[in-house]
Order: structure tokens, then C-alpha cells, then sequence
């Protein structure tokens, strides 16, 4: 039976047993508490089990295991010069992301990492390899072409991560993993992350792990009558973006009283002060903050002198604002009860309350979790446009208008408009003193539409008219964990009753379009362009329809084949 990861209870980072450096490191990186994956992981990586953990990007779980290794390496001592950890991640960004992760917590330590992926040239890889690291990040292709070349060595590796196994395999890594383990010794500790555990990975841990303590992002739901009336939408936006899409959003919202929830410290300090600047009446709110502090800034949010408090979850805990009408997550939560939890405080006695939360599209696979433990739909809408904006600014310039003729208050300005009036038409008057009123009020966005345009979303429809492409396909039906559940994202609904679908391990990240599925299925079968129905590329696979009956003759020939340089994998879908 899994272990059931469980929201943070209050803690911080002592107790789980790391160095003090690495607690001091965390601190100055402005985390408060361990992530409910951290929490699990941490005491049985120290310990040197093997583990299977299933998290998705946005739970925290890179320092999961990171820190660990970075401890279990200072305490080899001296014997630093060939690599004792190799981390294995499907791409080349996540070995950047997961190697600079390693690098800003072994900083305090002195560990060495190095990020070893395709697409670079060698010389500097193996310059690095020859100048001695203690923890080598590398895309599996890349890893064993140094091995073949004799620049990497894996005989002194005494632990290995494999960071995100679903998408190594979806990418057609498999073997090339069977390889590299087979090159480490059989005593080494094992980990193994993954999104979603299909028998796939059952099978490599099986094969690879010894006595795995298996842990997961637990998925309890609310029970009945507890789901809060919440409108939940998503932004999907990528992460240099965030902040000039949370001001638009913000500027649409118009919200009376909000909490938006980050995930350290330094981000809230930030965010604070860049809201401030834009104009916001924003408020920091964080663990660091002393009580009395912390209790003005709450009041500020209770009486109306501030619209928006910016806070960690620590600071937020307990808190009960009676006013709230929205729960902005800047962050996405790392576990679905934090989202719960975070989410439950609008919504109260019977009001209407709204929780939007931005997501990076790396991220996109928590949403499924968070209407899973809601129970709810979550919209998936696009960030606010520039016309949007401006039609609600002038909704706004309307209204207070509007209030201001209601108000009949003009002593002082009646001169000026029956002097202006000998020269102008009224209208024309109004329109200028409206106009005067308007831009005082504010300014245009600074951000063109297509900055704040997400380029990574995680499908790409290729015709329209077929369901939402850009989303994805909502909670699961008939709450039934595993199965469908388990696995990735659809978009759309099922093919034609006569055509069939089938999984392509490749995506866009190897360059790949519709046109290229398209000319490879007519190039090397007698099927035409006009028989292939449906296509979504998504980041690391994709899905086509053929027609049923042709199916197999399709997967055979595609397998034979390669799409832009690559192997296809191509299968049948099993979702
Ligand atoms: P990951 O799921 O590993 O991609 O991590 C997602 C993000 O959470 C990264 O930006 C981390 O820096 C951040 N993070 C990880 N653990 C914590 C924590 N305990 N407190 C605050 N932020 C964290």
C-alpha cells in the first residue's frame, strides 16, 4: 500500500533529518515548510531506500530527491572526482531546470553538478566529466553516448534518480535506461519519479528497484456537502509572464478582498512590491513577519484599506476572512489539499467566491488533481487581452461617472462648462472631460497579447471545431483512481467509431508538426492524406486517427520509419 503524502503540518524543515547547511540554504531561498512529497521522501532517501514516487512537476518533488543526494554525497567525504549520482530527465530543459535546482541547494556544500544532454556539442561536456563532478544530470541519450565514447563511467555511481519515468518512456527510452542501469553497480540506491505509474514503470521498478517505499500525492476528496462554491479558473502562462498576466487578471477581477498564495517567501516580498508599484494596495504576509506585523496587515485586509494580501501558506494558516473574495494561486499548490485548503476560504455562507490559479504548462497535469479532490470543473480560460482590458476600463469610467451625475455635487464646475459651452457643442464638452477622467484613471497594458501568449501549452489541436484543444478533458468520470485517471491528458473525445488512435512518442519537442504525421503515414502506407483523421501534438507525444481496420499496417509501418530524425514508437492508444 502506498504511503499517502499528507498536507504540511507545521514543522518546517527540522526533523526530517538534513544537514544544518542545507535547512540554512532552504531558509534563505524563503521555503517555510517541506512539500507533502518533501516530507515523505526526505527521512527514507537519507536512509538509503530505494523509492517510487509518484508526483508531478509543481509538488516540490525535485528537492525531494535532490536534497538527499546532496547530503548522502558530503558524507562520502573526500572522494569527490567521479560522479557518485546520476539524475536521468526526459529533456534538455528538465536537465537544465533540475541541474540549476541541484546547484542553488548544494551551494552551501560545495557539490558539483553538471547538466549532460543532446543537442551541445561534446567537447564541453567532456571537458566537465574530466574535471570531476559529483552529480551528473543527463538525458538518456546523451548519457550513453558518453558511455560509448568513454568519457562517462558509471562504476562509481551509488545513486540514481529517474526524474519523470513516464515521459522517458513515452519518448522511447526505454532501452537506453535498461543500458545505463545495467552500467551502475547493483548496490546502488534507486529513484524513481513519475507522473502517472502505468505497468510500464511497474515494470522497470520491479526490475531495477529493491524494496521501493512507494509514495504518492494522495488523492482524498471532499467528502459530501463539504465541495465549496468556488468559480475555479486556470491561466496557463508561462513563468517570465506571470506577473503582467496576474495584473491583468487582477484588473478584470477587480476583487474587494483577495489573497494571492506563493510559494516562498522571497516571492511574496516580491510580488508585494511590484503589485505596490503597479498601483495595487497590496500587503506581505509571510512566517518571517512578526505577529503583530502580521495582525495589522490581516486587519488592513478586513477593514477594506487593502485589497490584496500577498502570503505563503504558513502565514495564511488559520486565517478566516469573512470579506474574501478570491483565492489567487501565483504558485500552483503542490498537493491537491493545499489546493483544498487554500481554495475552501471563499465561498463561505452561501456566497460566490472565485479561485484562479496560474499555471506553467509543464504544470498542466496538478489541474486533474485539483478537480479530482474538488470535485469540480476547473475553466481553463486565456489571460485577459488588451481589448478586453480596455473595455472593462471603460466599463469602470462609465459607472463612476454615473455615480458622480447621481451625486450632483458640481459647484466650481458649472462655470466651466457654460464657458466652454459659447464655443462647443455639449457632447463634445462631455466627450472630452470623459476622456480626461478616463486616462487619469489609469494606463494601458504594457504587455503586447502575444508576449503573454502561452507558446508551450500542452496540446496543439490541428483542426478546428474538434473539441477544446488548448484545455484538457476534465475530471475523471465515475471517480474511479487508476485507469484513465492515471494516465495523461486528452484532449478531446474519442475518435469516429471507424477510426482508431494511436500514441506517437513523439512530440513537439522534437520538432514535430501535423503535416510531417500526415506525409508519414501517406509516404509509407497507401493510405492518403484524406484518411488520417484527427492529430494533437502535444509537448513529448502525440495522437493520430487512422482508419480502424488499417490500424496495425500504420503502427508497423511508422515503427519502420523515423519522423524528423527520431523513432516514432507509434502504438495503439490505450486511453
Ligand atoms: P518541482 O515540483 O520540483 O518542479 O518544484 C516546483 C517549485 O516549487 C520550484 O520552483 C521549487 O523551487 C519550489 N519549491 C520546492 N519545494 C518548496 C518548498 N518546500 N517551499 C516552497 N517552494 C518550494
Amino acid at each position: 500500500m502506498a504511503k499517502q503524502a499528507k498536507e504540511t503540518s507545521g514543522e518546517g524543515f527540522g526533523g526530517l533529518g538534513l544537514d544544518p547547511r542545507l535547512i540554512e540554504t532552504l531558509s534563505a531561498l524563503g521555503y517555510e515548510e517541506p512539500t507533502p512529497i518533501q516530507r515523505e521522501s526526505i527521512p527514507p532517501l537519507l536512509a538509503g531506500s530505494d523509492m517510487i514516487g509518484q508526483a508531478a512537476t509543481g509538488t516540490g518533488k525535485t528537492a525531494a530527491f535532490a536534497l538527499p543526494l546532496l547530503q548522502r554525497i558530503l558524507a562520502r567525504g573526500d572522494d569527490r572526482k567521479k560522479p557518485s549520482a546520476i539524475i536521468l530527465v526526459p529533456t534538455r530543459e528538465l536537465a537544465m531546470q533540475v541541474s540549476e535546482a541541484l546547484h542553488k541547494y548544494g551551494r552551501s556544500l560545495g557539490t558539483t553538478v553538471l547538466p549532460v544532454f543532446g543537442g551541445q556539442p561534446f567537447d564541453a561536456q567532456i571537458r566537465g566529466l574530466k574535471r570531476g563532478v559529483d552529480l551528473i544530470v543527463a538525458t538518456p541519450g546523451r548519457a550513453l553516448d558518453h558511455i560509448r565514447r568513454g568519457t562517462l563511467k558509471l562504476g562509481g555511481i551509488s545513486e540514481v534518480v529517474l526524474d519523470e519515468a513516464d515521459e522517458m518512456l513515452d519518448m522511447g527510452f526505454a532501452e537506453e535506461i535498461e543500458t545505463l542501469l545495467a552500467e551502475t553497480p547493483k548496490e546502488r540506491q534507486t529513484v524513481l519519479f513519475s507522473a502517472t505509474l502505468p505497468p510500464r514503470i511497474a515494470a522497470i521498478a520491479k526490475r531495477h528497484l529493491t524494496n521501493p517505499v512507494k509514495i504518492q500525492i494522495s488523492r482524498e476528496t471532499l467528502g459530501k456537502g463539504e465541495v465549496p462554491k468556488v468559480r475555479q479558473t486556470a491561466y496557463m502562462v508561462r513563468r517570465p509572464t506571470k506577473l503582467p498576466a496576474l495584473a491583468r487578471i487582477l484588473d478584470i477581477e477587480n476583487p474587494t478582498a483577495a489573497i494571492v498564495f506563493c510559494r516562498t517567501r522571497n516571492e511574496v516580498d516580491e510580488l508585494s512590491e511590484t503589485l505596490t508599484a503597479r498601483g495595487y494596495r497590496a500587503e506581505a504576509l509571510h512566517g518571517g513577519m512578526t505577529q503583530e506585523h502580521r495582525t495589522r496587515v490581516i486587519k488592513k485586509l478586513k477593514t477594506g484599506a487593502a485589497d490584496l494580501v500577498i502570503a505563503t501558506d504558513v502565514a495564511a494558516r488559520g486565517l478566516d476572512i469573512e470579506n474574501l473574495t478570491h483565492v489567487v494561486n501565483f504558485d500552483v499548490p503542490s498537493a491537491p489539499e493545499q489546493y483544498v485548503h487554500r481554495i475552501g476560504r471563499v465561498g463561505r455562507a452561501g456566497r460566490e467566491g472565485v479561485a484562479i490559479t496560474l499555471v506553467e504548462p509543464r504544470e498542466h497535469r496538478m489541474l486533474r488533481n485539483y478537480e479530482f479532490a474538488t470535485k469540480q470543473k476547473i475553466d481553463v480560460a486565456q489571460v485577459p487581452s488588451q481589448a478586453d482590458l480596455r473595455a472593462r476600463r471603460m466599463e469602470l469610467t462609465r459607472a463612476s461617472v454615473r455615480e458622480i451625475i447621481l451625486e450632483d455635487q458640481f459647484d466650481g464646475f458649472r462655470a466651466v462648462v457654460e464657458s466652454l459651452s459659447d464655443e462647443f457643442d455639449l457632447m463634445n464638452i462631455a466627450l472630452a472631460a470623459l476622456k480626461l477622467a478616463h486616462q487619469a484613471s489609469g494606463t494601458e497594458a504594457d504587455q503586447s497579447d502575444e508576449e503573454l501568449a502561452p507558446v508551450d501549452m500542452p496540446f496543439e489541436g490541428r483542426r478546428e471545431g474538434r473539441g477544446d484543444s488548448r484545455g484538457f478533458d476534465g475530471p475523471p468520470r465515475g471517480g474511479k483512481q487508476g485507469g484513465k485517471f492515471a494516465n495523461d491528458a486528452r484532449p478531446h473525445g474519442r475518435p469516429d467509431g471507424n477510426m482508431a488512435r494511436l500514441f506517437l512518442g513523439v512530440g513537439r519537442h522534437a520538432g514535430i508538426r501535423p503535416q510531417d504525421v500526415v506525409g508519414a503515414i501517406a509516404g509509407e502506407t497507401d493510405l492518403s492524406g484524406r484518411d488520417v483523421g484527427d492529430i494533437q501534438i502535444a509537448e513529448r507525444f502525440s495522437t493520430v486517427d487512422v482508419p480502424k481496420d488499417r490500424a496495425d499496417d500504420v503502427i508497423a509501418a511508422l515503427n519502420a520509419t523515423k519522423i524528423r530524425g527520431r523513432r516514432v514508437n507509434a502504438r495503439h492508444d490505450k486511453h
